[in-house]
């Protein structure tokens, strides 16, 4: 074929009612929770996410799909409502959500894909930790309403720029200690963000990250509080949380909580994250804002199908067809498909295809009942209904438009 869909993208057709109920489903959750919808442009300057994500992420550094002019398609929409927040400082405090398509040039695989929807939430002027637990219990709420289990929420901390910069040289020298030991990938990153190297799936890095230094360790005290306090409120909100004192999650922006559901249901394969989020509240000033605290979360719909193990839903595509042989039946037959605006109804205007080419019409685009208004019908003043999948024909006398075809069913 000529022209393909490009790798890593889909088109929806069979998927696409599903996408529109989970669309739905969130939507209608986050709004009755007093979230607004948010819409941003799928082109953002380039400049937002290496300020925002990091130069050195995997994201900016090789996965942007980048446009001649400096922009790129969004491969996030955090950095790009934070842009929007800042622009417009009304929005401040406010909880946003968006339901949008992000866009990352990977390799693509199951659960992977260059361009896939996030369905995501921000709240933001929302301090610790508050807003953590608010989401904590968003997030399980939706994953209910969609019946999801098998899943785990991970957690971490990852303290203040303080207790970060003490841990980075513990975990650096670490890491320098053992360099041998790391993945050839993981050696180049020394010299970088270190923090990044916890993110590795390699398997020599995961052996060796098992004895690596935790960041819990080194939290100051006001950090400590806040953790204990996050976890206190948790456990009293009964949200099972799993520590994972190793999740750092690949972007720059993160501070605090950080946090990450995994899929437990095995139907992902390697790329088991189903979403992730975390504060930070270092984000708006990065952006030229002001101090701003800031927690949010986004999840993948495309692995949420996977996980679910749903490709489709049935619609109900039922409809009633109305065929006839003469031009002069369309307006009649419009005046009927308006009188019962509600039902599914196909009229077939190729009048000229005779009428076995349009039975054969209806019932491929699943008609049960079709009603026969041709020529002979018009001079006997009947009017014909066929059940399609019986193949019975009932005569009804008089006029068709007193047809009442909210009873045919
Ligand atoms: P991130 O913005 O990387 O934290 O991603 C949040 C969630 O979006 C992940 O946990 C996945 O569920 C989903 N996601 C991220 N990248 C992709 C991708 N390339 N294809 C499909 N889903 C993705």
């Amino acid at each position: 074929m000529k022209y393909q869909c490009p790798p890593g993208m889909k088109d929806l057709v069979s998927e696409a009612a599903l996408f529109r109920k989970l669309e739905n489903d969130f939507m209608e959750t986050l709004l009755n929770s007093g979230f607004q919808e948010i819409r941003t442009p799928m082109l953002e300057a380039k400049e937002l996410f290496c300020r925002s994500v990091g130069e050195e992420s995997d994201i900016v550094s090789k996965e942007m799909f980048e446009t001649l002019d400096g922009l790129v398609l969004r491969p996030e929409n955090t950095a790009a409502i934070m842009r929007a927040v800042v622009a417009n400082q009304s929005l401040i405090p406010s909880n946003l959500c968006y339901f949008a398509p992000q866009f990352r040039k990977e390799r693509p695989q199951k659960g992977r894909l260059r361009q896939f929807y996030q369905y995501g939430f921000e709240l933001i002027g929302e301090a610790a930790p508050e807003a953590e637990i608010k989401s904590l219990i968003l997030i399980n709420q939706l994953f209910a309403k969609w019946n999801l289990s098998q899943y785990e929420i991970q957690v971490n901390y990852l303290g203040n720029t303080e207790d970060r910069k003490k841990y980075l040289s513990v975990l650096t020298k670490f890491l320098q200690d053992n360099k041998n030991s790391l993945s050839v990938k993981s050696q180049s990153r020394l010299t970088g963000n270190v923090l990044r190297i916890l993110d590795s799936k390699e398997e020599l890095d995961v052996a060796l990250l098992k004895s690596a230094p935790k960041i819990l360790d080194y939290l100051g005290p006001e950090s400590q509080k806040e953790w204990q306090l996050f976890l206190e409120l948790a456990q009293l909100a009964k949200i099972k949380l799993t520590i994972n004192p190793y999740l750092v999650r690949g972007l720059d922006y993160y501070t605090g909580v950080v946090l990450e559901v995994v899929d437990l249901s095995n139907n992902l394969g390697s790329q088991n994250a189903l979403g992730g989020g975390g504060r930070y509240d270092g984000l708006s000033q990065a952006l030229g804002g002001p101090a701003l605290s800031a927690f949010g979360f986004a999840g993948g719909v495309e692995r949420l199908i996977l996980a679910l193990n749903l490709s489709e839903i049935k619609t109900n595509s039922e409809k009633i067809g109305l065929i006839s042989n003469e031009a002069e039946t369309i307006p009649l037959f419009m005046e009927l498909k308006n009188k019962f605006a509600t039902l599914n109804i196909d009229i077939n205007f190729n009048y000229t295809l005779g009428f076995k080419k349009m039975f054969k019409r209806a019932d491929k685009i699943n008609c049960t009942k079709v009603v026969i208004y041709g020529s002979n019908e018009r001079e006997q003043g009947i009017v014909k209904i066929k059940d399609m999948k019986t193949g019975t024909e009932t005569i009804v006398s008089g006029r068709l438009l007193d047809l009442d075809l909210s009873t045919l069913g």
